[in-house]
């Protein structure tokens, strides 16, 4: 056995306050990305632990609802010093099953105390409204009641993150949930739930699971007792879930892909564009849906931008994401290098040039080259295929309106960014983007505070922000009259 399958994780479910080694869905392997060794075995929920999950969320709801928004506050309170005390723990589980590097670990392991945090705020703010009445000891009224037990289901990217905004932002609002983990990256999402388990939450309130995602969903969305969908993932699997929650009339969240457009305009300051876009885009080896993907850039400064954008792009260190140095880790199973070869390739054949990168790294692990492409042809895939992965397409332009013209063509409106010295231009260009968030000159999206969500196909409804506390309210008007 591997040092690395000793010190990993007990891998298990969590139903009606209890950890579950045992289930009737079978065993998956995990895999450390780094090298392709197993890490673990991790079992499946089947129906009658999926059952279980609903049966319990139906209770705990019943007690959370009516537990007070002070009350929920300090539970939350405690998970997130839980979370902050286990931050370099559930970072490691991270690096190892999902491949970043640690320190871009230890950043997101670090934000999920924030993000349950500024939720247990902003629940005790769920404020209603009282409405000037039409008649005498008429008292009219909106509250804010949390909408019910919740099925989220979150993907192997971000493993905490993407958790920890739903988990929170439920149970923040009164709600119960049962969360799908991600089965690729399992145990950082369930050292993330244990901090929510020791803070003391009633059995029922949290639950988590993981199995065949499609038999969860298909099993979970129409159960009468779930009440709200929460889905983070690619277009093609948020339509499916969002049909079915639709068909159910379920109220729903979806956190698809995007394409970002990162575009450069004649007047940004080029060294600090190169900069802020290599960082961004090789973040997660590109594995994020707000990565930039589509490098828009003026034609007077086209061949300076590549050129320093390449260079620095081929000094990055690739490498294990444990490894002191690394800067940009694995992806995350082999599938992704796959896709990463199938879009490289294309593109090459009809005409693009790889100025870095270009393929497979010849070892073991799932690692692909940082890839810079240029003279991409706008009908090659990945001018409109979401690479999910570190190859980024550079594309010349000539104008403004070209440019919002092309940056706006795709089906996808999650994130944009921007480079311009220009006021005019940097207001002019946020009000014309389809997309849900714009980032002018740095990267400055996904912030607990912030909204965080897209339009198009991208998805709908937002996370973080006080939108996202809404996302698990319903409003109810009361109209009294005294007698
Ligand atoms: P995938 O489409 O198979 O799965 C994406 C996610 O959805 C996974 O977490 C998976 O468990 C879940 N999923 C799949 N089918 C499901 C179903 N029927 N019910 C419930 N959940 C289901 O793709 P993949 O190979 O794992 O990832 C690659 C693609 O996924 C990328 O191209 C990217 O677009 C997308 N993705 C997006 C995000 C994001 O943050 N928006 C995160 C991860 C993956």
């Amino acid at each position: 056995m591997s040092d690395d399958k000793q010190n990993y994780a007990k891998l298990g479910l969590y139903i009606d306050g209890e950890w579950v080694f045992q289930a009737s869905g079978g065993t998956l392997k995990v895999y450390n990305p780094a090298d392709e060794t197993v890490l673990g075995e991790l079992p499946l929920a089947g129906i009658s632990e999926l059952d279980a999950a609903l049966a319990a969320a139906q209770r705990g709801f019943r007690v959370w609802k009516r537990t007070q928004a002070h009350d929920r506050y300090w539970a939350l309170r405690r998970a997130a010093a839980f979370a902050r005390e286990r931050a370099e723990l559930i970072a490691g589980l991270i690096t190892k099953e999902q491949g970043k590097p640690l320190a871009e670990a230890l950043m997101e392991a670090k934000a999920a105390p924030d993000h349950i945090e500024w939720y247990a705020e902003e629940a005790r703010r769920a404020y209603g409204r009282v409405i000037p009445a039409r008649g005498n000891s008429v008292r009219a009224s909106v509250i804010r009641e949390a909408i019910g037990p919740v099925a989220a289901f979150t993907p192997w990217n971000f493993p905490v993150n993407q958790a920890v905004r739903k988990i929170a932002g439920a149970i923040a609002a009164g709600c119960s949930i049962i969360i799908k983990g991600p089965e690729d990256t399992p145990a950082s999402c369930i050292e993330l739930v244990r901090c929510f388990a020791d803070a003391g939450l009633p059995k029922g309130v949290l639950n988590l699971v993981y199995g065949n995602p499609a038999e969860v969903s298909n099993h979970l969305i129409p159960s009468p007792i779930i009440r709200k969908i929460s889905f983070t993932g690619s277009v093609p699997v948020g339509k499916q879930l969002a049909s079915l929650a639709g068909l159910h009339m379920k109220r729903s969240t979806m956190e698809l892909g995007g394409h970002a457009p990162l575009i450069v305009f004649a007047d940004a300051d080029v060294d600090a564009a190169v900069n802020t876009a290599v960082a961004m885009k090789h973040r997660n080896a590109g594995q994020v849906c707000v990565s930039p993907s589509r490098f828009y850039v003026h034609n007077d400064i086209h061949d300076k931008f590549a050129e320093a954008y390449a260079a620095k792009v081929r000094s990055l260190v690739v490498g294990a994401g444990g490894e002191q140095g690394t800067q940009m880790g694995p992806l995350v199973k082999s599938q992704r290098v796959e896709a990463m070869t199938r879009l490289v390739d294309d593109a090459v054949s009809r005409g693009a040039r790889a100025l870095s990168g270009g393929g497979k790294l010849d070892r073991a692990g799932y690692f692909f080259a940082p890839t810079t492409l240029v003279d991409v042809p706008d009908d090659a895939l990945v001018a409109y295929e979401e690479p999910f992965g570190p190859i980024s397409s550079l594309y010349r332009f000539n104008s403004f309106d070209e440019v919002v013209e092309r940056a706006n063509a795709l089906p996808f409106g999650l994130a944009s960014y921007v480079f311009t010295r220009s006021l005019k231009t940097s207001i002019d260009i946020s009000n014309e983007l389809e997309s849900g968030m714009v980032s002018i000159n740095h990267s400055g999206i996904a912030l607990p505070e912030t909204p965080f969500g897209g339009v198009k196909d991208s998805g709908h409804g937002s996370e973080g922000g006080t939108e996202g506390l809404d996302a698990y309210l319903v409003t109810k008007f009361v109209s009294e009259l005294g007698v």
